[in-house]
């Protein structure tokens, strides 16, 4: 049992039951026509500047009653998607407790299906017929659309892209990595790109399925492409789609994050009670801060480290090659920060000023595009701690030294329901950031092609 209340707040503790009675009145009504309705739903941004305000706020995060997009932090907005009956106590208790608000987004569902041509389902359907089921980033791809894509790629590029499966997850769902090669015994440097373990992310598969295929571009452009370095002295591996089963299950409920694992059922998914959160499963400091042990939370955190196929499957596959990878990225949103290890305590690096030279640099790449702000540092002095994260499993158990988490855009005001006329823009900027990282990396590592700047060298190694 997760402490129901634990907080200073008299009001909320003294009348828990007006909280999560509602909350349960809300779940039951609102799965209809098999896709789940956010109509009434609000977003709500709160302030947590004051201790009593963060304590309180963060009471509620631990009863898992309500859908933290961001978890309760100090220093940047905190976001929840509050069900209509909640709105009433909620709200009155902010009030209560002189907890500054503000309504971020007054109907969840009108940004979900909005009857403008902003709505992002009805201009995505748009989109996605115009380009009669092929492959494009003018819109969010359903899995099959993007897999099929990379089949297609190793067939049209036989000499440098291939697909393997290398498991399927609970659902029956491959997992696909999409690796890029030009040749060579295997023993190149390699970069690792994940995208989409969150589900209701759908900017991360769309920009890491982005960036594959610029650097397909640049591969099949061959010597004559500036960029050529970039697939000819490097290997990647790239899994847009780390959670196929939760992805597709957002086109019944778009706001999904977790797997799709556990017991199935009506109710169970009504309260969110299956499904593992795949980002608190990896086995390096599995179960610590930020995790929670009840299954209906959104941060549950399985029943033993790697529970997930997708993520024991996903461990093997990275750790069978840890020598090689020299670069482990793993891409999520929103917030536009860069996050270094650790991700599981606010605790020391050794290596840490290495690991923001190369952040602060891809920051600064990123910012030049489209004049995106990105912040760098680890998830616990950005925004919070969350333990049993893939970034820290690459760097802890497969010794990859430099692994980062990228939380793309934007910083709340679309949230997880991004445009699509985003996507582009996200991949341009987040492609000329990846650039950065593997410029310095590789010549951190002396990889002769690389080995231009000195200055980069220094700084790294001098440290
Ligand atoms: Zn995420």
């Amino acid at each position: 049992m997760e402490r129901l209340l634990d907080i200073e707040g008299l009001a909320l503790e003294s009348n828990p039951v007006a909280l999560v009675l509602p909350t349960l009145a809300c779940l039951f009504s609102t799965i209809t026509g098999g896709r789940k309705s956010y109509n009434g739903y609000q977003v709500l941004r709160v302030n947590l500047t004051t201790t009593r305000a963060y304590n309180t706020i963060n009471g509620i995060y631990l009863t898992n009653t309500f859908d933290f997009l961001t978890p309760p932090n100090r220093d940047n907005p905190t976001d929840l998607v509050v069900c209509p009956e909640q709105l009433l106590p909620l709200k009155g208790l902010f009030t209560t407790l002189r907890i500054p608000y503000e309504v971020a987004v007054p109907n969840l569902e009108k940004l979900i299906q909005p009857q403008e041509i902003e709505h992002e389902t009805i201009e995505n359907n748009l989109r996605r017929r115009q380009s009669d089921g092929a492959m494009n980033w003018n819109a969010y791809q359903k899995l099959s659309t993007i897999q099929n894509w990379m089949e297609a790629q190793a067939h049209d590029y036989p000499q440098f892209a291939q697909t393997e499966n290398y498991g399927t997850s609970t659902e029956g769902r491959h997992l696909k990595v999409l690796k890029i090669s030009t040749g060579g015994d295997g023993t190149k440097p390699a970069v690792w790109l994940d995208g989409g373990i969150h589900a209701r992310e759908w900017i991360s598969p769309a920009t890491v399925s982005y960036i594959a295929n610029e650097l397909i571009k640049i591969a099949a452009e061959g010597e004559s492409n500036e960029n050529y370095k970039l697939v000819n002295s490097v290997d990647w591996y790239i899994n847009p789609n780390l959670n196929p089963d939760g992805y597709e299950y957002t086109q019944t409920d778009r706001m999904w994050r977790k797997t799709r694992s556990g017991n199935s059922g009506f109710l169970a998914s009504a309260f969110g009670c299956i499904g593992t959160d795949p980002n608190r499963n990896w086995e390096y400091q599995w179960g610590g801060k930020g995790t929670s042990n009840n299954p209906c939370s959104q941060i549950y955190r399985g029943t033993s480290a790697a529970s997930e196929p997708e993520v024991k499957l996903t461990q093997d596959y990275v750790y069978a090659r840890r020598e090689q990878i020299k670069l482990f990225l793993t891409f999520h949103a929103y917030s536009q920060m860069i996050f270094t290890p650790w991700g599981y305590d606010d605790v020391p690096i050794d290596d840490k000023e290495e690991l923001m030279l190369v952040a602060r640099n891809a920051a600064k790449a990123l910012q030049s595009v489209h004049n995106t702000e990105f912040q760098s540092g680890s998830s616990p002095e950005l925004l919070y701690a969350a333990a049993g994260g893939s970034e820290d499993f690459a760097k802890g158990k497969a010794g990859i030294k430099f692994a980062y988490c990228y939380e793309l855009r934007d910083t709340g005001k679309y949230g997880f329901i991004l445009p699509p006329d985003q996507i582009i823009p996200s991949g341009e900027e987040t492609f000329a950031a990846v650039k950065s990282m593997v410029g310095d990396v590789m010549a951190y590592y002396r990889v002769p092609e690389f080995e231009q700047s000195e200055q980069i060298i220094q700084d790294l190694r001098l440290k």
